[in-house]
């Protein structure tokens, strides 16, 4: 096998697909530079909106919570240079996750796995998260362009690249982790997309705890020596709030129905008013709560995306796409940041092992290692709002584990790293001769079907039978 001697790699987008393929490259000696659009990773979705810089306003980190599933932790943990300490000084870790109707009756208090094989699950403020690699990529010698928008690809046999500003860049390979609007997508697919409508958007906050010491109805979630994770569900709407003791500050988001041009913003400031009205009648804790958002830190987010894309690689094999480029996750799959984590440790990985000459198969191995497992992360992202928009109160009667956030042993206990170690001759066979391969990132059992948005759209607002569930929770 070759090594990753002189081999050099361009990463486009510095979301946590970017960092995660720019860290797990570089650790394994591989030269890389990343080519980001935003002009910093500082910048917090508060001042996106306020200085109304349209070229930041695809950029997804702002201010606010991501969960890290053991899966993304395992990789991180590996990565060393006390990386993981650093985010577990700012990380929050609910013990018990409460589920309760738009009254406030609680139907679940589901107990949360604090950990798959010492690794653990958190959550977290995003934009530190991001910084936190951003910094930790630094140390391993990666290069960083900012105020860069990378449109304009190229491959041949030997080498992929792009032009920026008249000038041509160029390497052994591209990764594109230009986010849900990928531009790279559109690369591979000769098809200028467009991004569709999901039907929601999201108010989203965060905000010091502080805020909810002003009120009898939630200085109780101030007060709390543990974090809090608590969500409010009802037809077509469900609430969260997170709190973390450790970083003293909250974030309370509402997924809600959204009708409006998709063209009109993507990344728009919120009112707290509208927010009021999209929960009107609710718990009157849940309304507290929303009133002690501040009124500047209220981003009302449209949710976009697109159908599950099977073409990740380019033709000549020297280009693919990472993260939300290659796969977009709904928030409720409380995946995609992991997913794009794991991209970076499988492209690492293959890349390394396959050598210069044999990147355009080492790329079309992480497709078919990765495709199976994202398509169905992505599908849980719908299937679990199903779970809380459709209200089936009948279900939930019956057995109120319906409304469990799933957090399966396949998903959470994954190494994506070894995964990819153990397979690749396999599938490399499989990809050059047809020999059988049989994905075993998935639920055992789970026989991979495509599905469309489309289809998951005319499920809305309907009760749904066993079989709508692929993912069992
Ligand atoms: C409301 C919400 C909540 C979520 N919660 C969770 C969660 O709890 N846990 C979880 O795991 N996931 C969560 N997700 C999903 C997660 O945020 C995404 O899946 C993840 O950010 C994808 O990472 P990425 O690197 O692919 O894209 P991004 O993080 O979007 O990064 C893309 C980067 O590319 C840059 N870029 C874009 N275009 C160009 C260009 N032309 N040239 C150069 N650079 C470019 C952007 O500026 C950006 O920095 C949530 C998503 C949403 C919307």
């Amino acid at each position: 096998m070759s090594s990753a001697d002189n081999l050099s790699v361009l990463v486009v987008g510095a979301g946590f697909g970017g960092l995660a393929c720019a860290i797990a490259l570089a650790k394994r000696g591989i030269d890389v530079r990343v080519f980001e659009l935003a002009e910093d990773l500082t910048r917090q979705g508060k001042e996106l909106y306020v200085k109304g810089i349209t070229r930041l306003c695809i950029d997804l980190n702002v201010g606010d919570v991501i969960m890290v599933g053991s899966n993304a932790t395992r990789i991180i943990s590996k990565w060393g240079g006390g990386l993981m300490d650093e985010i577990w000084k700012m990380a929050a870790q609910p013990s018990t996750l409460k589920i309760k109707d738009k009254s406030g009756k609680i139907l679940l208090e589901q107990p949360l796995a604090n950990d798959f094989d010492g690794y653990p699950n958190i959550y977290t403020n995003r934009t530190k998260l991001q910084n936190l690699l951003y910094r930790h990529a630094l140390e391993l010698g990666v290069r960083f362009t900012f105020g860069a928008r990378v449109t304009d690809y190229f491959e041949n046999d030997t080498e992929a690249g792009f032009s920026l500003n008249g000038a041509r860049h160029s390497a052994d390979a591209v990764l594109i982790g230009d986010g849900v609007h990928s531009k790279g997508r559109s690369f591979l697919s000769g098809i200028p997309e467009k991004a569709l409508k999901s039907g929601f958007a999201v108010y989203r906050s965060w905000f010091p705890l502080d805020n909810l010491r002003r009120s009898d109805l939630t200085r109780q979630f101030a007060d709390a020596d543990e974090d809090q994770f608590a969500i409010w569900i009802a037809e077509d709407t469900h609430a969260i709030l997170t709190t973390n003791v450790k970083q003293q500050s909250c974030t309370c988001f509402a997924t809600h129905k959204d009708l409006t041009d998709i063209e009109e913003s993507w990344h728009l400031k919120g009112s707290v008013d509208d927010m009021l009205d999209v929960v009107d009648g609710w718990d009157p804790v849940l309304r507290e709560i929303i009133r002690s958002i501040p009124p500047d830190d209220l981003i009302d987010h449209k949710l976009l995306w697109r159908n599950p894309n099977k073409k990740w690689v380019s033709g000549r094999g020297r280009i693919a796409l990472v993260g939300d480029a290659a796969h977009p996750h709904l928030a409720t799959s409380g995946n995609g940041g992991a997913q794009a984590i794991e991209d970076g440790a499988t492209l690492a990985t293959l890349i390394t092992r396959a050598g210069r000459h044999e990147i355009p198969i080492a790329l079309r191995a992480y497709e078919r290692l990765r495709f199976e497992r994202t398509s169905l992360t992505q599908r849980m992202g719908w299937e679990t709002r199903h779970r809380w928009h459709q209200t089936d109160w009948e279900a939930v009667a019956a057995n109120p584990e319906f409304l469990k956030f799933p957090q399966p042993e396949w998903l959470n206990g994954h190494d994506a790293e070894e995964y990819a170690a153990a397979h690749l001759d396999k599938v490399i066979e499989h990809l050059r001769n047809g020999s059988p391969f049989q994905s075993s990132n998935i639920p055992a059992g789970h026989v991979h079907k495509d599905w469309t948005i489309e289809e998951m759209m005319a499920r809305e607002g309907q009760k749904a039978d066993a079989s709508f569930y692929q993912v069992d929770n």
